[in-house]
């Protein structure tokens, strides 16, 4: 039996994290690593925060104070979210640990001498205010793909696209604000390009990789590898180890996936057995990592190709990544305050509804949506109605007719029939399960629940207690030990509401140290249950509202203004006389606009994308007046085109009645 080691991506320690999270990565990896337990595998799910990088650099320069400072604040609190979500981590380590700077520096320097990493003089940008050089974040500029102007040194958020510091057009220092200049530097690149065959062989001969890993994967590698500048200029990171690095770290892409193995050997060091992670890594060791579909680059490429580059080590067994999660529709963002965090959904909220709603929803290479009326619906018909129900009348019947007693019983040919199901499903889901199909697995466990409800309604043993007492034995005999399979099925999924099964039924170990087997072993006769209550209490439609306003709590405003300073701005409806699309920009659009009184002025918009310029012309909108001018790609914009911006959509706002240009908005 080969150990496994089972991970979940690095979460970045700069923020909390959100259902989208919990959906892609940490739930998957969860249920596939109590599952693995379970079957008695020798398996460890490790993870860790990922601490270094510009993003937390420059944030802590920002506050003024140390990253270490960030790191420290955000560790816990993710931890604490994930582990109360019932993310049962063998291990929640951190890039700041100092085996984590050992088994980097190891890496770096084994590669280094076998000549998959070598030196190269670039050009970088470089404050002359600030005196340093600027990667990555430390750069603010126009993305030179889609004309945003907020992108960054290494990516577009407009676009998506990753970039790098001296691709961004007019470019500024994200610190001070200086226009950066070019200067040469020396940095040290990993030759990814000596991977690309192995790369190629490994993601076509491993049948363990799901199919849209291996699709992207396959084709970055037949567009060509470029080789990869693993190096910074700052000093926050692992130091390069290296004479004649000074002042220069690892980058931050280069050491977090490291940190699997430096929080397993952290986990070993714990347990003083130092060397006991090898067995995990190395030689027969299988490496399951779970992801996000956003860094399937770094998991697919980048990391397998270390792997195959340090001796020792393998590429990872398989690499399961999670497509995106929506709320109600619109796409989750954090700086427009749309997401729902885990600690806020759990203010009011058992973890378990949640990991049954992310994990049934759809399956894991799917996107999916949460929606709160969808929410409610699967709590309500299928966990209270479907599960609860089922379990919570065979225990109130055995407690009632049976004195809590599982009792002896004469099978009739349909008890046998339901009795069967168990052990199939036993085998379905353990099948499922190992093939990464979470939510087939659930609903296999759901159709059991349905199957027992059913053979309840159809066995009626509120009749034959009267009648025929022996059937309605034989019923509650079949009821429980389905309940029993449930239960102890359900364990991967919903770890708490299994355990509170286990303990209805008054079976003292934990369902989680028990072997997967047990789901089809069945209670003895003359077993005496514990006391049973309902698992899920259906949400009533009198509660509907405050439900939906607790997992999606209306927004605050914000700080309040005062209606004269509200005077101050001044709106003005004006009329659309030509529009055209700004020449090398996906997103801005030239307008002129008759103002009326205030003349025809001249105002650029972002809303390319969204308007075709004939759809423009001769339409009235809202347009702020006395915004102070600004240019943008070389043409001045005047005033300022007001519209709603729907997530995905934006709306020009026209006045519902015809009113002359120039007519005041207050
Ligand atoms: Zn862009
Ligand atoms: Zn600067």
């Amino acid at each position: 039996m080969a150990p496994i080691v089972v991970t979940s991506a690095l979460p970045y320690s700069n923020d909390r994290l959100h259902l989208g999270h919990l959906r892609s990565t940490y739930l998957p990896a969860d249920i596939y690593a109590r599952f693995l337990r379970r079957v008695g595998e020798d398996v460890i799910y490790v993870c860790a925060t990922d601490e270094h990088g510009t993003p937390i650099a420059l944030r802590a320069e920002k506050e003024r104070v140390k990253p270490k400072d960030i790191a420290d604040r955000y560790h816990p609190l993710i931890k604490d979210d994930l582990t109360r979500m019932g993310c049962s981590f063998d291990v929640f380590s951190r890039t700041t640990e100092g085996i984590h700077y050992e088994t980097t520096k190891q890496f770096f320097l084994e590669l280094f001498k076998k000549g998959y990493i070598y030196e190269q003089e670039i050009e970088q940008l470089r404050c002359p205010k600030c005196s340093k050089f600027l990667p990555d974040r430390y750069v603010e500029g126009t993305c030179p793909f889609c004309g945003f102007e907020g992108a960054r040194g290494d990516s577009c958020d407009s676009c998506g696209r990753y970039l790098r510091p001296t691709d961004l057009k007019t470019p500024k220092c994200a610190i001070c604000g200086a226009v950066p200049e070019i200067a040469s530097t020396k940095h040290w690149f990993f030759k990814l390009t000596a991977f690309e065959g192995k790369l190629k062989e490994w993601l076509e001969s491993n049948e363990n990789i799901p199919q849209n890993v291996r699709n992207y994967a396959l084709n970055w590698v037949k567009e060509g590898l470029k080789d990869w500048c693993i190096t910074r200029d700052m000093g926050w990171g692992v130091p390069v180890p290296i004479e004649g690095a000074e002042g220069k770290v690892i980058y931050v892409w280069f050491d977090a996936p490291i940190g699997y193995i430096s929080a397993t050997r952290d986990l070993f060091m714990r347990k003083k057995d130092p060397e006991g992670w090898r067995r995990y890594w190395q030689g027969e060791g299988k490496i399951v990592h779970f992801i996000g579909k956003d860094i399937i680059y770094h998991h697919a490429i980048f990391w397998p190709a270390m792997l195959m580059g340090v001796d020792g080590f393998h590429p990872p067994d398989s690499v399961v990544a999670g497509e995106y999660l929506t709320l109600e529709n619109k796409k989750m963002s954090k700086s427009r305050g749309w997401f729902i965090g885990i600690d806020e959904y759990l203010k009011n909220f058992d973890p378990d509804p949640m990991r049954y709603y992310l994990t049934s929803v759809a399956p894991l290479e799917r996107d999916a949506d949460f929606s709160t009326d969808e929410f409610i619906k699967k709590y309500n018909d299928e966990l209270a109605d479907v599960l609860g129900n089922f379990i919570h009348r065979t225990l109130t019947f055995l407690e009632r007719f049976f004195e809590s007693k599982v009792p002896e019983a004469s099978l009739s040919d349909e008890d046998k029939s339901l009795i069967s199901k168990i052990k199939e499903t036993q085998d379905r889901v353990a099948k499922l399960l190992s093939e990464f199909h979470m939510r087939d697995a659930l609903m296999s466990i759901m159709a059991l629940a349905h199957e027992g409800n059913k053979y309840l309604n159809n066995s009626a043993p509120w009749n034959t207690i009267k009648t025929e007492p022996k059937r309605a034995a034989a019923t509650l005999y079949v009821s429980v030990q389905v309940v029993k399979a449930i239960g102890s099925m359900l364990s991967p999924f919903l770890p708490f509401t299994a355990e509170k099964i286990w303990s209805m039924l008054n079976l003292s170990t934990s369902v989680h140290m028990e072997s997967w087997d047990a789901a089809s072993q069945p209670l003895p006769v003359g077993h005496t249950i514990g006391k049973p209550y309902p698992l899920f209490k259906k949400i009533k439609q009198e509660d509907i509202k405050k439900v939906k306003e607790n997992l999606i709590p209306f927004k605050d405003v914000g700080p309040r203004v005062k209606i004269e300073e509200f005077a101050k701005v001044k709106i003005a409806i004006g009329e659309i006389l030509r529009a055209e699309p700004v020449k090398g920009s996906k997103d801005l659009m030239f307008l002129e606009v008759d103002l009326g009184e205030y003349g025809t002025r001249p105002c650029v918009a972002g809303i390319a994308k969204y308007y075709a310029p004939q759809d423009l012309i001769r339409k009235k909108a809202a347009f702020l007046i006395n915004v102070e001018p600004i240019t943008l790609f070389g043409i001045k914009s005047d005033v300022m085109l007001l519209a709603a911006d729907g997530g995905d959509k934006i709306s020009i706002l026209t006045p519902d009645k015809v009113v002359p240009p120039g007519s005041g908005v207050r």
